[in-house]
């Protein structure tokens, strides 16, 4: 670690070994992290150094954002800067962590439109990567960008907004840590709402093939969980938006009645049915804020580290039924490996580096068992299933496609490899993931 007045080290995450992502499976390649408190500070380490990258909350599985030389993190950073109620957005420090925002946001009476599975990682990271939560209407997290602050590798202030700089915005907003150091983020708002979260048991996968979109679009999110045996989706979380009077917008039949032949819950349920519900978010139909149901897990739960790997793939969701069950035939080299998988939908958005672009997408995802030379063997039968499918991989997941494969899959690339060019002409910003998948062959 090198220190100095504005280069002191980040004591909290500097471990008496190496510097690694959540998950503890990846080590960054260099310890030299920078805390920047502010622009300036933040203007003078890009213009001193050749080459860095900036780290959010370490929630990536892989090395995206990694750095052989220099990494620097705006966490010191983590204010609202201002809610424009007339306008509806908010514009925060791009540090800033969802869970920060969301109970100051629903506080001033609104409400962020999707939120990921938890709420730990930080705004600016998620949307680099494009993360996103469930619902067949909602777009990822990043489709609620209206506006950027960025430092350019020359270290000059740029803005781009959705309203004045249309396809260069798109072009910007999922930029995978390529185009500069996000600096502030504004973000669409809405008034806030309450939420309902029921939990089914034992779908039958046999009703996906009949009733994907009604199974899919019944609630504001919907996310499937499954281990891919006995042609079950061992549970249904479905995540329902209260009207202002409290009634449920989603027409519902009994909450007690099977959900096409899934049986309700009895009690609260953690994703893999086995482990403690307790760092849930509510259940039951018990109404809570949206920013209380949307996620799985709760903020108040602050796992510092994981212990799992995750890999997700995006196809379109005319596709979907095929692509579930191609994975299903997978099972018995999965499930070994597997903690948990989960199907969630996202709507189409026109982000360029969005695997979602033009798409209205289904996401399969995986949860593994931290076994990497395993899930290194089975990922390569999953990319081959989904093929047909044209299948994009999750940019802060694990997985194994050839960089060719993966650039046939994004029509944007060209313009989006000029607009990094644009930005940072040196590459700068550029590192072993992006030199490799962008533009290796
Ligand atoms: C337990 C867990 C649950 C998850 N759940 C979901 C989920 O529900 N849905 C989903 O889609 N994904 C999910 N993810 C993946 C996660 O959302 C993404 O990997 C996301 O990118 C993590 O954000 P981060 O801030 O931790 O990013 P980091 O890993 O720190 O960085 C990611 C990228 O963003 C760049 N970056 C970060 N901050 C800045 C900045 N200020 N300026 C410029 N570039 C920046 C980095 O350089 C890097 O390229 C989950 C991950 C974990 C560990």
């Amino acid at each position: 670690m090198l220190a100095g007045n504005v280069l002191a080290p980040l004591v909290s995450w500097a471990t008496p070994e190496t510097l690694k992502n959540w998950a503890g499976n990846f080590a960054y390649s260099t310890d030299r992290l920078y805390p920047a408190k502010s622009i300036v500070q933040v203007q003078e380490l890009v213009r001193k150094h050749q080459n860095l990258k900036v780290l959010g909350t370490r929630h990536c599985f892989n090395s995206i954002a990694d750095s052989t030389h220099n990494l620097i993190s705006l966490a010191p950073m983590e204010e609202v800067i201002g809610l424009d109620p007339k306008a509806r957005t908010v514009t925060v420090d791009a540090a800033m962590r969802y869970g920060q925002l969301a109970p100051y946001l629903d506080q001033k009476g609104f409400a962020l439109h999707n939120l990921a599975s938890l709420p730990h990682i930080s705004i600016a990271g998620a949307c680099a990567t494009a993360t996103h939560g469930s619902g067949v209407k909602n777009g990822n997290l990043a489709t609620a960008v209206a506006g950027l602050e960025f430092i350019t590798a020359g270290g000059e202030v740029r803005t781009l907004s959705r309203e004045k700089d249309g396809e260069a915005f798109r072009a910007a907003v999922v930029h995978l840590g390529g185009l500069g150091v996000m600096t502030k983020v504004t973000l669409d708002i809405q008034p806030t709402f309450q939420m309902q979260q029921y939990v089914y048991e034992n779908l039958p996968l046999a009703q996906l093939s009949d009733h994907f979109e009604a199974i899919m679009g019944h609630d504001y999110s919907v996310s499937l969980f499954t281990d891919w045996q006995r042609k079950l989706i061992s549970e249904v979380w479905l995540k329902r938006r209260l009207n202002e009077g409290g009634a449920a917008t989603t027409k519902s039949e009994s909450e007690t009645a099977d959900f096409f032949g899934a049986t309700p819950a009895i009690k609260n349920l953690h994703p893999i049915a086995e482990l403690s519900a307790e760092n849930c978010t509510g259940q039951m139909g018990v109404p809570g804020p949206w920013y209380e149901r949307m996620p799985h897990f709760r903020m108040g739960f602050t796992p510092s580290s994981g212990n799992e790997l995750q890999s997700e793939y995006f196809v379109p969701r005319r596709n979907a039924v095929e692509a579930i069950l191609a994975i299903e035939k997978l099972r018995d080299s999965v499930t070994p490996h597997l903690m948990i998988s989960e199907l969630r939908t996202i709507d189409g958005d026109d982000l360029w580096m969005s695997p979602c672009y033009k798409q209205p997408s289904l996401a399969i995802h995986f949860t593994w068992k931290p076994d990497w030379p395993s899930v290194q063997r089975v990922l390569p039968q999953i990319e081959s299933a989904l093929a047909p499918f044209g299948a994009r991989p999750h940019w802060g997941k694990l997985f194994t496609m050839a960089p060719a494969t993966l650039q046939s899959r994004y029509e944007k690339l060209p313009d989006f490899r000029e607009m990094l060019r644009k930005y940072d002409p040196q590459g700068k910003f550029r590192n072993a993931f992006l030199s490799t998948n962008l533009y290796g062959a």
